[in-house]
């Protein structure tokens, strides 16, 4: 049985709808994201699951009884936010100790719970600080220990990150991924950062207008987005304009990309001769050199390079294949020296194999 479950919910505001007729269902111990642009519907279904709003209809299940209408409090759900909210006249182990003093504890119960916390995010020796004696990302640890402290069934984090300097995001991605093995409860994470949410989820939902367009793990939603919007909103993507021209028995199917010329690709269900379409191809995906191989698993084009952007790790080449047609590919410069490989107008040659990349 899910641990979540989310059944058909809606949330309007006034005549605008948030939410709209979403369902999905999280596991027991996962790590789950709902990933989407800003005014996406995301943090309205977050305060939703918290009980800090209430949807108009729909059900939300936790294992397996409907609290849709339990208040906050009396739910077994805590949340995270962007905004630390401790209390700054607090040591660090009074604010995490902070909610069994209220469920009543007595002090000689807190204290290895606390300890244990404390040893969970890595602030042992921080336990007699207060927070302004703190760094953000150790003020996030804390609150993250304090809504961990009483155990709660699911444990909701509303974009935590986005305060703190890239360096730091990238130190605490690591450090969630590693609390939340350790400690086993279930996150529901909210973000509008498609890195973050590759490195850190066991599944992701990629939200758009109050809907899922999305819901799969990190490597499918990345590498076989579903449609357009996913596939633009998360990492770059070639979106080649193309027509299906036959169906095959094996899966496969021959699409012609506009102002570029036939190939293979996967056929998706229920696509028709004739059905317009976008193929969706990841940059990396693409080999580029300046000669190929033609192999028959493969699609080959001839093209020039027409811009070259260096970023350091990779280099990004941008090649006309046809007329107007021009595709991004991604290569590593991992030969020694200073391994740009190709520049403008050199004459190179493109494949890649046909199940590299989605039709939508
Ligand atoms: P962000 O990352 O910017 O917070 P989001 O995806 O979390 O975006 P929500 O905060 O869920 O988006 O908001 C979804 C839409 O609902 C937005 O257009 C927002 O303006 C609207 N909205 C949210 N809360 C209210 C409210 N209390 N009253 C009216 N409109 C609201």
């Amino acid at each position: 049985m899910a641990l979540l479950e989310i059944r058909n919910v809606v949330k309007r505001f006034g005549d605008f709808t948030a939410v709209n007729h979403v369902s999905l269902s999280v596991n027991a111990g996962e790590f789950f994201t709902l990933l989407g642009p800003s005014g996406c519907g995301k943090t309205t279904l977050l305060r939703m699951l918290a009980g800090f709003e209430q949807p108009d209809s729909g059900e939300i299940l936790l294992d397996g009884k409907d609290v849709s209408n339990v208040p906050p409090e009396k739910r077994p759900v805590h949340t995270v936010f962007q905004s630390y909210a401790l209390f700054p006249h607090m040591t660090v182990r009074e604010n995490i100790a902070f909610p069994l003093k209220m469920a009543g504890w007595s002090a000689d119960k807190i204290a290895p719970q606390v300890d244990e916390l404390l040893e969970d995010v890595r602030l042992s020796k921080f336990g007699t600080r207060y927070p302004h004696e703190l760094s953000g990302g150790q003020r996030q640890r804390v609150a993250i220990a304090r809504a961990l402290v009483d155990r709660p069934r699911l444990l909701l984090l509303d974009e935590p990150l986005s305060a703190l300097d890239a360096k730091l995001r990238e130190e605490m991605q690591i450090e969630l991924i590693n609390l939340q093995k350790e400690v086993g409860i279930t996150f529901v994470y909210v973000t509008h950062d498609q890195g973050e949410a590759l490195a850190l989820s066991h599944r992701i939902a990629v939200m758009n207008s109050g809907q899922v367009e999305q819901l799969d793990m990190p490597e499918t939603i990345y590498s076989y987005p579903r449609n357009r919007f996913v596939a633009d909103f998360i990492g770059q993507c070639n979106v080649l304009e193309s027509e299906v021209k036959a169906i095959h028995g094996d899966g496969t199917m021959t699409i012609a990309i506009k102002g570029c010329g036939e190939m293979k690709a996967l056929a998706r269900e229920g696509v028709t001769v004739g059905q317009q379409g976008w193929l969706a191809l990841r940059p990396e995906k693409i080999k580029l050199d300046r000669e190929l191989p033609e192999l028959a698993n493969e699609a080959y084009f001839k093209g020039r390079v027409h811009d070259c952007l260096y970023m350091g790790d990779v280099t990004l080449y941008i090649v006309e294949v046809g007329e107007g047609v021009r595709i991004e590919a991604m290569l590593p410069n991992s030969a020694p020296g200073l391994a740009k490989l190709f520049d403008d107008n050199d004459l190179v040659e493109i494949a890649w194999r046909f199940d590299a990349g989605s039709f939508l």
